[in-house]
């Protein structure tokens, strides 16, 4: 089978590797219908991610049909349709019985599809774990409504959940990148009275304005300001830092209310300052890390009932074989780019 190949720093390759098979009663093999490329397969590629192993194919956010299942899988079975999770985790774990599934204990545990053992970006997966690894998408939703369940979408609904959101709440997202957009329309949900988006793109803050009609999108120049004049408690209730950039976790952290929480998604090339002393007396609560992804039937529930469309982030599709031109434009955010779905 045709599989996208992490040879070395800066260098991914197709190539033809075997047809992954069953070795655990826990596992399942997918066949691939349509999966999407992620920011985090550049931080892979750009040799951010210390733990991704040479040689693993890449991608860790998809959708497929069950091909095969092991004997002590019972949540899907063979021809069901199902979102790939970017988490694989034992569910029996401390972490796991608590709900903290990127750190479950097990080697397969958290983020290892697409980083340390094969991932997606092929025409099939063998996933471990497959009864918390896999979820059935409901019939009346379609692989690109299902296809960022696994992952960004995910990341979304486990900000705003984390959060601690209230209906009312101004809530401040930096960042209108895909993440940030799923955290938008996961933010929406809870009911804010404003939903204010920080963008430096004017491309994307038109995006923004578009698949979230609720939001008031305004540039980093302008927010400091524009939150100091229209947030009766001095800030914003929630700020969610979905950027990652130069200054948006100082952004995020002075645009917030005292009291407020800080939901920090973003994942930083550097590392980044936190200056307790301006902060002083601000009393605020940090939140910060990888998504806990063990909701996907909840986000699947709310796509089915039409609460949820993240299919407009799908601006470009390519073939596997021609995922190079794929990752290309990814990369380089020209022709309105947002996400790219790849078909095997
Ligand atoms: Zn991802
Ligand atoms: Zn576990």
């Amino acid at each position: 089978m045709l599989a996208y190949v992490y040879k070395d720093k800066g260098n991914f390759a197709l190539e033809e590797k075997p047809r992954p098979v069953i070795t655990d009663p826990k596992d399942a093999i997918v066949k691939i219908t349509l999966a999407s490329i992620c920011t985090s397969d550049l931080h892979i590629k750009r040799g951010f991610v210390p733990r991704a192993v040479k040689g693993v194919t890449v991608g860790h956010e998809a959708v497929g049909i069950v091909e095969e299942v092991g004997g002590e899988i019972h949540n899907v079975k063979a021809g069901d349709r199902v979102v790939v999770n970017v988490e694989t985790f034992c569910g029996e774990c401390f972490f796991c019985k608590r709900g903290y599934v990127n750190n479950c204990t097990d080697k397969n545990g958290g983020w290892a599809i697409g980083c340390r053992i094969d991932g997606v970006q092929a025409q099939y997966v063998k996933v471990p774990f497959a009864n918390t690894g896999l979820i059935k998408i409901p019939d009346n939703v379609s692989d690109e409504e299902a296809l960022f369940v696994g992952d960004i979408l995910a990341t979304g609904y486990w900000a705003a959940d984390i959060s601690g959101m209230e209906e009312g709440d101004v809530a401040l997202i930096i960042g209108a990148g895909p993440t940030g957009i799923c955290t938008a329309l996961c933010a929406a949900l809870k009911n804010p009275s404003r939903l204010i988006i920080c963008e430096k793109d004017e491309k994307r803050r038109e995006f923004a304005k578009h698949i979230c009609p609720m939001a008031e999108v305004i540039a980093p120049e302008s927010v400091e300001e524009y939150i100091k004049q229209n947030c009766i408690r001095g800030g914003a209730d929630v700020v969610f830092e979905v950027a990652g950039a130069e200054n948006t976790f100082e952004l995020a952290w002075k645009c917030a209310r005292p009291n407020a929480v800080v939901v920090v998604v973003a994942m930083y090339d550097k590392p980044q300052i936190l200056p307790l002393p301006d902060m002083y007396g601000k009393n605020l609560t940090f939140k910060t890390g990888g998504v806990d992804g063990c909701k996907c039937n909840e986000i699947l529930a709310l796509i089915s009932q039409k609460k949820i469309d993240a299919t407009p982030l799908i601006t470009h599709t390519f073939s596997l074989r021609d995922i190079k031109e794929a990752y290309d434009l990814f990369e380089s955010r020209t022709d309105g780019v947002i996400k790219v779905a790849v078909k095997p």
